[in-house]
């Protein structure tokens, strides 16, 4: 594959990038991305995403757009209140950049379709607000042998981690979590509230993540950091890193 003119010019200022390069630019082009979840974590991210010239996506979000997810999900305007928000981003992309393939679907991503929905990607961006859902979505990377990027915010903290659970000494999403959520629906956006740019700072951050695992290989934009969890606090400000460990007994990635 090579790029046009018009591409070349597009993405000029990241093929300038000793780290990214021609050959960066081309992955990225051939790369798909399954964004699960088009909230306040996935709708920053995508915009990101598209922008830095991803080629392929899938979208997935059962949820319909409400006025009070404006405040934080950037890529829906007052026009798609009451619309699907998975359209309504097909539609953003569509004006953003008319390249790009979209496959969208309004299903609520559960054990039993996950698989299907992340199929043939290359990267999953999970921003889904329970664990339950994050579980499916993880198990479903396991399985596929997928890389997924999770990210989640509330209030004033957001986390942002890569796992590689299908690798023998990195952990998955599980590890970290442990079984006890599946069946539990820990929603605290609602209630606890959220700083709208918080939303957008751990949404970014998720995206300059998921650049370096789809460069793994063609760039030196720098390691994935699989199993490194990056804690955002937007009050002090500051980033931490903790080490996520692989459970040699999680049922979904251990021996
Ligand atoms: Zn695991």
């Amino acid at each position: 594959m090579s790029l046009s003119p018009a591409r070349l010019d597009r993405f000029a200022r990241h093929i300038v990038l000793p780290e990214v390069g021609g050959a960066g630019q081309v992955r990225l082009a051939e790369s798909r991305v399954a964004v699960i979840g088009l909230g306040g974590i996935g709708s920053p991210a995508l915009q990101y995403l598209a922008a830095s010239g991803i080629g392929h996506f899938a979208l997935v979000d059962d949820d319909v757009v409400e006025t009070s997810n404006l405040q934080r999900q950037t890529i829906f305007t007052t026009r798609d209140v009451g619309y699907g928000k998975a359209v309504s981003a097909r539609r953003w992309l569509a004006n953003f950049d008319d390249t790009l393939t979209v496959d969208v679907s309004d299903a609520r991503i559960t054990p039993d379709n996950a698989a299907s929905l992340i199929a043939g990607a290359d990267l999953v961006l999970d921003g889904t607000d329970n664990f339950a859902t994050r579980l499916a979505v993880s198990d479903a990377c396991v399985a596929a042998g997928i890389p997924l990027l999770s990210a989640a915010v509330g209030r004033f903290q957001g986390q942002v981690a890569a796992f590689a659970g299908h690798l023998a000494e990195e952990a998955c999403y599980r590890c970290f979590v442990g079984d006890a959520f599946d069946a539990e629906d820990c929603d605290t956006c609602a209630d606890d509230g959220m700083l709208g740019a918080m939303a957008g700072w751990a949404g970014t951050f998720a995206a300059l993540q998921a650049v370096k695992v789809l460069l793994q290989g063609v760039s030196t934009l720098g390691e994935p950091g699989w199993g490194r969890l990056h804690v955002l606090d937007g009050l002090e400000p500051s980033l931490r890193t903790i080490r996520i460990a692989k459970d040699p007994a999680c049922r979904t990635c251990g021996a």
